[in-house]
């Protein structure tokens, strides 16, 4: 079905083409046709990155009377981001049709204006139930008229304690008016309004495959409790490139977070309820621009939020109540994109992945942090990136230029971008030596599987040189063996070869499957690696398979010495 088959009017058609809508998702399937063609009540249960604004705001928008300057749409929301995100949202779906106007109601903010744009003929009002109930308390609006009332994101305000507000504004709307809930969740406090203010809904559910869910790769880390925030480093420097939000339970944690990572210098900023409008205005903006790397916040005060975008969520600590994890991790791939959703879990709180995996139907990947040595590397692969995409003002540089080639002209090209890597990154290797005890709670000191006598440490002569990185060499590994990825253990990569962990019994064959095997239309070399860890010198805990294997490995051999 495309946008074009629904009962919509070119000039919203001509908006939503421009927003790069052509499909609608399966909720605005449900509902959009639906909508339009019949006044009715509705209940929407479906996961946060479904399209459900488009789902309420296009029948919505569709049934206005341009003509008159009543309020017909009111749209209820938990948070002031949200209103603000529903009311754009709404501005461009409607932006050709003149004379729609959109009020946009939220605490905070200067009553006065609000009133004033109710005033100039406000048809739709999108707007958070205590500043709304206060306006209305006031006699700043009238919603007498309204005809179509939409309560997005229903669990979460009923959550914040929005329940007597609702009830109120409810009672002030037209007995006949249409009610279109929607929600993530259905507890009995949603049940119980949907049941006083709704006549015989429709209901539509649109399971657990929201746009973005198939897309997260969910990961937890076992750390040590008191490691928390030295893993979120970790994380945050194993992805220069990251633009993610990391959730906190409490505001006081949220800050707490924010003040410590902008010291050690990340961009980073929070957002929770104890910071003023103007403050959580700058960051949501920042974000919005991708000044601002990285979110830190409470679950209330990003409800809703959609960034495009966000390739991973970090769950610092995990929400009190599962349906919040899925919350959390709905605001990374989004719109089919790919996302990460990481959970930073202690020996207390690990439990708790289970009962996530179980209740909503998803599977975790335990992992180890990244190294430090796999940080230093990422950053510097960056780094040199960075390098050679640089642009270069040949203009002025060309006065400058004479003398400091002068200055160092007695260094070697191999010396100078050693030099140029240690101011960059001195103080990261430093801290990362300094640090090398942080790692996961459950292996402590004993890494790895090879320590027992079931399993066995190969060596590979390729390694992030010849472009290999994790899953390349899993791949590697899999598709040559046909042994399933969970067969293999820890996998440690270096510049110019890697190791990798197996069941000893396997060992012949997957010596003997990697033989004569090319990466990347090069010859490698698989061995059984030496107890301490490098590889093994001797043959004697090696089986030789193939004569022409050894030749080329001594070949190898003696050039390395
Ligand atoms: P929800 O309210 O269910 O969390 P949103 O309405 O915020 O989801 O939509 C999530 C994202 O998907 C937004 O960026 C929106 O622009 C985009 N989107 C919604 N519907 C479509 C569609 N039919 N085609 C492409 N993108 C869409
Ligand atoms: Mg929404």
């Amino acid at each position: 079905m495309l946008f074009t088959d629904l009962p919509l009017n070119p000039n919203i058609l001509k908006g939503i083409a421009e927003l790069g809508f052509e499909k609608p998702t399966p909720v605005q399937e449900a509902t959009i046709g639906q909508l339009i063609e019949e006044d009715r009540d509705l209940i929407g249960l479906a996961q946060t990155g479904t399209g459900k604004t488009a789902a309420f705001g296009l029948p919505m928008i569709e049934k206005i009377d341009v003509k008159s300057k009543n309020v017909q749409g009111l749209v209820i929301a938990p948070t002031r981001e949200l209103c603000v995100q529903i009311s754009n949202d709404f501005k461009a779906f409607s932006k050709y049709i003149p004379k729609l106007n959109i009020a946009t109601i939220y605490g905070g903010a200067s009553m006065d204006k609000q009133a004033k744009e109710i005033r100039s003929g406000a048809q739709i009002i999108v707007a958070t139930p205590g500043r709304l109930m206060d306006m209305m308390r006031r006699k700043m609006v009238k919603i007498n008229q309204v005809n179509y009332t939409v309560l997005d994101e229903a669990d979460e305000m009923l959550n914040m304690g929005f329940k007597e507000d609702i009830d109120g504004i409810l009672e002030h709307t037209p007995q006949d008016k249409c009610t279109w809930l929607f929600s993530a969740t259905m507890p009995k406090t949603v049940a119980k309004i949907a049941n006083s203010y709704m006549e015989n809904p429709l209901e539509i559910t649109i399971g657990h495959k929201n746009i973005g869910a198939e897309n997260i790769h969910h990961i937890y880390y076992n750390v040590n409790e008191r490691e928390r925030y030295h893993a979120v480093k970790r994380i945050l420097d194993f992805h220069p490139n990251i633009y993610g939000l990391i959730f906190c339970r409490t505001r006081r944690t949220t800050q707490d977070i924010a003040d410590k990572l902008l010291k050690d210098g990340y961009n980073a900023a929070p957002l929770h309820g104890d910071l003023s409008q103007m403050q959580r205005d700058k960051a949501m903006q920042k974000f919005r621009e991708k000044t601002l790397q990285i979110l830190v916040a409470t679950d209330v005060a990003a409800r809703g939020i959609d960034v495009d975008n966000i390739s991973h969520v970090i769950n610092y600590h995990l929400p009190d109540d599962i349906e919040s994890y899925t919350h959390r991790s709905g605001r990374t791939a989004r719109a089919g994109k790919k996302g990460e959703s990481i959970a930073i879990v202690s020996n207390k709180d690990i439990h708790r992945i289970k009962q996530i995996e179980k209740k909503i139907k998803i599977q975790f990947d335990a992992l180890e942090l990244p190294s430090g040595k796999e940080i230093c590397e990422q950053q510097i692969l960056r780094y040199a990136d960075k390098i050679k995409r640089v642009k270069i003002n040949e203009n002025e540089l060309a006065k400058l230029l004479p003398s400091i080639q002068n200055d160092l002209s007695s260094f070697s090209k191999e010396d100078l971008i050693k030099r140029i890597i240690s101011i960059e990154f001195n103080q990261l290797l430093d801290y990362y030596e300094k640090s090398k005890g942080v790692g996961s709670a459950k292996n402590k000191g004993q890494k790895g599987w090879a320590k027992d006598n079931n399993h066995e440490r190969f060596f590979i002569n390729l390694g992030y040189n010849k472009g290999l990185n994790k899953g390349g060499l899993l791949r590697l590994i899999c598709s040559n063996t046909n042994l399933p990825s969970e067969s293999v253990g820890e996998l440690d990569l270096y510049n110019d070869f890697s190791f990798f962990e197996m069941e000893k019994s396997l060992a012949e064959k997957i010596i003997g499957d990697l033989q004569d095997k090319q990466y990347d239309g090069k010859d490698f070399v698989v061995e059984i690696a030496s107890k301490d860890g490098k590889r093994s010198k001797g043959n004697s805990n090696r089986k030789p398979t193939s004569k022409k294997r050894n030749q080329r490995d001594n070949k190898r051999v003696k050039r390395k010495r």
